[in-house]
């Protein structure tokens, strides 16, 4: 539904001029439009920077569900895998500790 921006009438959305008064109207969409695609490529950025993922999950949580979520996931699994070789060179400078150390 669109209205003619001189008088205000009710018009058809693809009207280039009004039928009531007659005047030129702005043919330029006003629709935002949203490409939430979901696409993988955001959920390996956020692997790569979890930082960035986390700003792209809070910047799109209305406007681009399915992308926020990959970017959410790709944060989560990186904080996963982070957290999983942080313990294992944890784990790996305790044995050798262990070995050499008394
Ligand atoms: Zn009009």
């Amino acid at each position: 539904m669109a209205y003619c921006r001189k008088c205000g009438e009710v018009i058809d959305d693809e009207a280039v001029f009004c039928p009531k008064c007659g005047v030129q109207q702005n043919t330029v969409r006003t629709d935002k439009e949203v490409n939430d695609d979901g696409s993988v490529l955001w959920a390996i950025i956020a692997f790569l920077i979890p930082v960035v993922g986390i700003i792209l999950w809070a910047a799109w949580h209305d406007e681009k569900p399915k992308c926020s979520k990959m970017a959410a996931y790709g944060t989560i699994i990186s904080l996963v895998v982070g957290a999983i070789g942080f313990f294992a060179v944890f784990f790996w400078f305790g044995s050798f500790h262990i070995h050499y150390g008394y």
